[in-house]
């Protein structure tokens, strides 16, 4: 165990889920942009909350532990481990420095990179007592603070690194993939796309066709991330369900990828929700031609918005003692 009040640092990547066809269960890490954070263990007298949130940026998030998707996450951990352990949480407790470097809704996992992050760091101090499986599923009560729902398709791979596949959330099954050598483009348009709204326009049926083609892509990409085989990640890189209909909240989409593919981007999608957009390229020249295109799509557009060119994080959340 870290003694009290020595701080630790954590570095948190932003993550990129609904993998274009991998809706809802693939996802993969980013060396930028990324939250840092601090965490200690202080001791607490009794009637002391027994999480401490500090918010270093100007998002004016909330400090209430049940309301910051941190402390909701801590708590989860708090819950278990007193259940299971020698450890009394009621005279030490947890201090939460938070810089967001990642802009909450923007698609790109903020919220998980706090969740993620928080509980890392909490494993990290208490001498590291539970497995990434475990970590997932405490994460996983931020993102219900968030979204309203559990999920894990941003909290995997911001715990892994690398490409993750969430196959199942109850009982969770999280599987690492590798991956060859990706590089990321990502535009953050700065509008406002409502995660409640990206949900609700999404059909609750699907014909069968469209079924039979999209477990296809993603079979496909798995095999195609897993034999680095970069033509066949670009075929796959498809989604024929849910891009139609949620495309449309993103002013431009159909236009950028156009243009990003004329570039020589493999294929991409939205990010998470939305509004973020990202395209991923074998080479780097090709990612920052990627990234000239989606400038000048935006500038057209007078859209205020901002661009990021950086590759797939393989580590997770990092921490420097
Ligand atoms: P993203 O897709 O970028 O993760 P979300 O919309 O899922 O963004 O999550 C952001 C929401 O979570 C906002 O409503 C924000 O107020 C809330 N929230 C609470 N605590 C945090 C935190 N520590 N970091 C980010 N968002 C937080």
């Amino acid at each position: 165990m870290v003694p009290v009040n020595q701080w630790i640092k954590i570095k948190a990547p932003a993550t990129v889920a609904n993998m274009v066809c991998g809706f809802d269960i693939l996802g993969f890490a980013v060396n930028n942009p990324y939250d840092e954070m601090e965490m200690r263990f202080v001791q607490r007298a009794a009637g002391q909350a027994s999480i401490t949130i500090i918010n270093i940026d100007d998002y004016n998030l909330p400090t209430d532990p049940e309301k910051n998707v941190a402390g909701a996450a801590l708590l989860a951990m708090i819950e278990e481990y007193t259940a299971n352990s020698i450890i009394d949480f009621s005279t030490i407790g947890f201090e939460v420095k938070i810089n967001k470097l990642i802009k909450p809704g923007s698609g790109v996992g903020s919220s998980a990179a706090s969740s993620a992050g928080a509980v890392v760091g909490a494993n990290y101090l208490l001498g590291n007592p539970f497995s990434k499986d475990d970590l997932v599923r405490f994460a996983m009560n931020g993102e219900k603070v968030a979204s309203g729902v559990k999920h894990a398709d941003n909290i995997a791979p911001c715990i892994h690194g690398g490409v993750t596949l969430v196959r199942s959330i109850f009982p969770l099954e999280v599987i690492a993939l590798p991956s060859p050598t990706l590089f990321v483009t990502i535009v953050h348009p700065q509008i406002e796309v409502r995660t409640a709204d990206a949900r609700s326009i999404l059909k609750q049926n699907v014909q069968l066709k469209d079924a039979i083609k999209q477990w296809g892509n993603i079979a496909g990409l798995v095999a195609g991330l897993m034999k680095g085989d970069y033509d066949l990640i670009g075929r796959s890189l498809e989604d024929v369900i849910i891009e139609p209909v949620r495309s449309i909240l993103i002013p431009g989409f159909d236009d950028l990828k156009k243009a990003c593919k004329a570039v020589g981007a493999l294929g991409g999608g939205i990010s998470g929700s939305g509004p973020s957009i990202f395209f991923l390229s074998k080479e780097k020249e090709t990612a920052l031609a990627v990234e000239q295109e989606m400038k000048k799509l935006y500038e057209g557009l007078g859209l205020a918005h901002h661009t990021y060119v950086t590759n797939i994080n393989q580590k997770g959340v990092e921490i420097e003692a």
